[in-house]
């Protein structure tokens, strides 16, 4: 069957990195996958490198709020997105449309409809959906919701319990693996033998509490010296350069400096986790939270909050710690019991590893979405 994918950026957040490993395993003699991304980006590298077709559409991300000009501009995009997708659908005889994320399935849904081809609508965000709503509904085939918690907030918007399905996210535990050693990282920071290293590894953008991690970081740095912590990842959509900036300056602090490195955006993620002992995951609500199986497919425990999908990923305790959202206090307790009790922070990551295999592994998400495809596609014959 021919699948059109629709991304509404090329730039590389957890949504592209879900969609890249979903693609890079579809078995190829069942599945011919295009993608619809707008103009080029790492996303389109990385597809190239793997040989899949990019087909060029004017997709664009909806913002929350756009002023007259802007929305008007936004709208014309949409609607050229639309005709082009629908003639290369027709021309190209594709059987199904996969959308996403929400900004994509503006184009995807429409275009489907128009086509009379079956719609999976990929939604991995908790953010209520402010506009068009009955319309996004209507038009998708299926929804499948990153977690319980994304599905509870579509539930609470008023889209249609019978399309939802829960689909977690998978994760090449290949390549995401305990044996693999950090010391190169560890290295190159000059990391001294013996510290305990902490790191958050996500988008710079306020809801996921960097500044949290600080203020527990600093102090953890007081009463733990051998502590350090590591910030990797990226403004992605360069949205957010005052929270950046006020995260350098919190990280000169007198307890933290020297301890805290900026490590950037990171394509050899794999080789930043093998370095740590801990992942931290503060953000207010995740919808999902991908860094979360990746680090503990690597054997490391991790602490996460008690909002959003983590509660569905980790079980507390055996996994690593949950915290309540914005709670510093119980931040710095988890991250001090991390260093406390290494005995049990080890067997955590060993347990966590095991629990990735067998609920998080990349075969199990990619067959699940194959057989969702076969099932729409049969159906609509
Ligand atoms: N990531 C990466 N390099 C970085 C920072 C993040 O490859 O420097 C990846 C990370 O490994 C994960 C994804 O980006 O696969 C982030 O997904 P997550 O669900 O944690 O967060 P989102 O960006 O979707 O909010």
């Amino acid at each position: 069957m021919r699948v059109l994918y629709l991304n509404h950026v090329s730039s590389m957040g957890g949504a592209e990195h879900s969609l890249l490993e979903l693609l890079k395993r579809v078995p190829r003699d069942e599945v011919e996958p295009v993608v619809a991304l707008p103009e080029g980006g790492p996303l389109a590298s990385h597809l190239r490198s793997i040989s899949i077709e990019i087909v060029t559409a004017s997709l664009v991300r909806l913002k929350l709020r756009l002023g007259l000009l802007r929305a008007f501009k936004t709208g014309l995009r949409i609607l050229g997105a639309r005709r082009k997708l629908s003639r290369f659908v027709e021309a190209r005889e594709i059987d199904l449309l996969h959308a996403n994320s929400v900004s994509s399935h503006f184009v995807a849904g429409p275009v489907g409809k128009s086509q009379g081809r079956p719609v999976v609508w990929h939604v991995r965000d908790l953010r209520p959906i402010p506009i068009a709503r009955g319309m996004l509904g209507q038009t998708a085939t299926r929804i499948i919701a990153i977690s319980q918690a994304v599905r509870r907030s579509l539930l609470d918007q008023g889209f249609p319990e019978d399309k939802i399905v829960v689909l977690y996210n998978g994760v090449d535990t290949a390549r995401f693996h305990p044996g693999r050693s950090g010391g190169t990282e560890r290295g190159r920071l000059n990391v001294p033998s013996g510290s305990f290293v902490f790191g958050m590894i996500a988008q710079m953008v306020p809801w996921k509490r960097h500044d949290l991690f600080l203020a527990a970081a600093s102090e953890i740095a007081v009463r733990y010296p051998h502590a350090r912590f590591w910030i990797v990842g990226d403004d992605v959509f360069a949205d957010h350069p005052d929270y950046v900036a006020s995260l350098r300056a919190q990280s000169s602090s007198p307890a933290l400096s020297g301890k805290v490195s900026f490590l950037g955006y990171r394509e050899d993620i794999e080789a930043v986790i093998a370095g740590l002992e801990a992942l931290v995951l503060p953000s207010d609500a995740e919808p999902f939270g991908r860094v979360l199986i990746e680090a503990m497919a690597m054997g490391k425990p991790v602490i996460a909050t008690r909002a959003g999908g983590p509660p569905e990923i980790l079980e507390e305790g055996h996994h690593g710690y949950l915290t309540n959202p914005g709670d510093r206090n119980e931040l710095y307790q988890a991250m001090a019991r991390m260093i406390e009790e290494p005995e049990r922070s080890h067997n955590m990551g060993t347990a966590a590893r095991r629990h990735v295999e067998d609920c998080f592994s990349i075969d199990r998400h990619v067959a699940a979405t194959v057989s969702l495809y076969r099932e729409l596609v049969e159906q609509g014959r």
